[in-house]
């Protein structure tokens, strides 16, 4: 009997993700790379999503620039043209000096600030960054001021990976500088690519300079929030407007969420709606509109904020006012709407000379998404998509870091360049640093499971080195190549803390890891140089391990106490104490605890 089956994949050509090729999986089922093209990492597209743009960023020059074929080193490839030629460069009216990463990537020139993200993304050359720029695919967003500090220049766009970023800032009713350079300081140790200051409360100035010094990543601000603070804001003007980007653009802030999109003509379709408008520049704009029936203000003088940002390479992040905030209201008429106005923005954005990228919702259906994020590449010319989660359902408040990273995740595969996370403490309070914590985690789960579907070079090697090291049974390289060591560790240890050939999930006899280990023609689990010899127990517990399992609460104080001061070598503890010495125990329990601190070194039966 034959058991030969022809299993059809549906391979289409993405890269492995894998450097190595390690495993049996054959690779991502994403659309090939196409690295300069507009479907550069991209899903399939499920019937009736609409098709990318035929425009890129080269189709809305600045007036009095052309272009001209050039040649490989000193042109661009990627443009959605081929007649024009296949290297391109635009030549700029002679006085012309060039300030934004747009603009020298026009050029074809290679910035420092190109090749260190080249360094960071070792997938992607100087030329095919520059190139991406050039075509508006992708950003480094990098305001001239703030690279005299500590930032260190990353990229947004569809041929980098996916980036997540990280909101913090104060209320007034909670936090101040001190407590947001600590939570930017925690975000940048949980990975986040970008931060912003969404600042509403205390010295907004001043917290927002503090950020700015102390960061290494990319910082964004909404500045309509300062330009109200200490007036209402029916007394907005030009002249407030302009004033507060030209001083937050001198301050070094990289990216302005701008909502111009929301024009008047919305504003009946969010009658219709279940929650009305939930950003706050959205529903602030949307009152000045109504109370001096007059356009958005920022629409209105949209040409003298782009040349504002021109001046410090700040980028755009064209805010979406009209976000839905509910599953019921996504994908609507006004949301909808806001999108095709901030599409033209783009362009004139483009035509100024300035980077862009687009926000995006939100809460959307898991179903909606893929539409969501095609149309905006569509619309926009592939633009960088910045999305808030999406949440997919509304009825877990306290677990909103999950349903909406479950929507970033598709968001991450179907177009979004970069994530915005959302803490547990999303619509209920201020995050607090841990919240932090939660947020970047889980976004950084959604961007990498998105990159490694989409087949991005070498995003597997982690997961395949680790998934090698668990086959082993290799305790500790296992809770190394995890994002978060101390917690793996401690949660391993909470129940068994000896590293042996199982843990305490399954036990010895129902390992099925262990038994594989055992069958002799399996390769799984024979990890080359590995070897543990006889069952150890593990270090003492670090205090950031022990805090972990404090707040879990389920082990007592004292046998946390125990895995936390087991060995005076691990602990460097005082020798002159006892390392089970607690306020915690008893004399009795001590001495007890004492005798098994003694034999710490090896357990050989177990
Ligand atoms: S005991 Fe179970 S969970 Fe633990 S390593 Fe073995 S198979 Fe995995």
């Amino acid at each position: 009997m034959s058991h030969e089956q022809n299993w059809s994949l549906p391979l289409r050509g993405a890269t492995n993700p894998s450097t190595h090729a390690d495993g049996t999986n054959p690779g991502s089922f994403a659309n090939p790379p196409q690295i300069g093209g507009p479907l550069t990492f991209s899903s399939p597209d499920t019937p009736g999503m609409p098709p990318p743009s035929t425009f890129t960023a080269w189709d809305f020059l600045p007036s009095g620039w052309v272009i001209e074929c050039a040649t490989k080193e000193t042109g661009c490839a990627g443009h959605n043209h081929p007649e024009i030629g296949e290297h391109i460069r635009a030549v700029a009216p002679l006085d012309f000096e060039p300030i934004t990463q747009l603009e020298k990537a026009r050029l074809g020139l290679i910035t420092p600030e190109m090749e260190r993200v080249s360094a960071r993304e070792d997938h992607l050359t100087a030329a095919q960054i520059r190139d991406e720029i050039a075509a508006g695919r992708l950003i480094i967003p990098a305001n001239i001021h703030h690279l005299n500090h500590q930032l260190d220049p990353m990229a947004i766009g569809r041929a980098s990976k996916t980036k997540i970023n990280a909101n913090m800032g104060a209320s007034p009713v909670s936090s101040g500088t001190d407590e947001e350079v600590e939570k930017l300081r925690w975000s940048q140790r949980w990975g986040a690519d970008t931060a912003m200051d969404l600042s509403t409360g205390g010295d907004l100035d001043a917290c927002r300079e503090a950020l700015i010094r102390e960061s290494t990543v990319p910082i964004g601000t909404v500045p309509i929030y300062s330009m109200i603070i200490g007036r209402k804001i029916e007394d907005l003007n030009e002249e407030i407007i302009l004033d507060m980007l030209e001083h937050q653009a001198a301050q070094g802030v990289d990216y302005f969420t701008i909502h111009a999109g929301v024009r008047p003509w919305h504003l009946p379709a969010i009658e219709k709606r279940l929650i009305g408008i939930v950003s706050r520049g959205g529903s602030l704009l949307a009152k000045w509109m109504i109370t001096h029936d007059q356009d958005n203000p920022m629409v209105t003088c949209f040409d003298k904020i782009c040349q504002i940002m021109r001046q410090h390479d700040v980028s755009f992040s064209l805010g979406d006012g009209l976000r839905p905030g509910g599953l019921a209201d996504a994908s609507d008429e006004a949301q909808l709407g806001e999108l095709s106005e901030i599409a033209k923005l783009t362009e004139i954005a483009w035509t100024h000379g300035v980077q862009v990228m687009v926000e995006g919702p939100g809460h959307v259906p898991f179903d909606q998404i893929e539409f969501n994020m095609k149309l905006q590449r569509q619309l926009c010319h592939g633009a960088p998509f910045y999305v808030l989660g999406p949440l997919v359902t509304d009825i877990f408040p306290g677990y909103d870091h999950i349903t909406s990273c479950i929507g970033a995740t598709a968001a991450g595969y179907h177009g979004a360049s970069m994530l915005c996370y959302v803490t547990p403490k999303e619509h209920l309070g201020l995050p607090k640093a841990d919240d932090v914590k939660q947020g970047c985690i889980a976004y950084k789960i959604a961007a990498h499971a998105a990159d490694v579907a989409l087949g991005i070079p070498g995003t597997r090697d982690r997961d395949d080195e680790l998934t090698k090291a668990r086959a082993a049974l290799n305790w500790q390289k296992h809770f190394d190549l995890s994002f978060d060591p101390d917690t793996a560790r401690a949660l391993h240890d909470e129940d068994l803390d000896v590293d042996t050939d199982f843990c305490a999930m399954c036990g010895h006899d129902w390992c099925s890891v262990r038994i594989s280990k055992e069958i002799q023609q399996f390769a799984s689990g024979k990890a080359e140089g590995f070897d543990r010899g006889a069952a150890l127990r593990s270090a003492a517990l670090t205090d950031e391990q022990k805090e972990i399992l404090e707040k879990r609460g389920i082990l007592d104080p004292a046998e946390i106490h125990k895995l936390a001061s087991k060995t005076h070598k691990a602990t460097g503890a005082n020798e002159e104490k006892a390392s089970c010495h607690s306020d915690h125990v008893s004399e009795e329990q001590a001495r007890q605890l004492q005798a098994l601190d003694a034999n710490e070194e090896e357990i050989s039966a177990l």
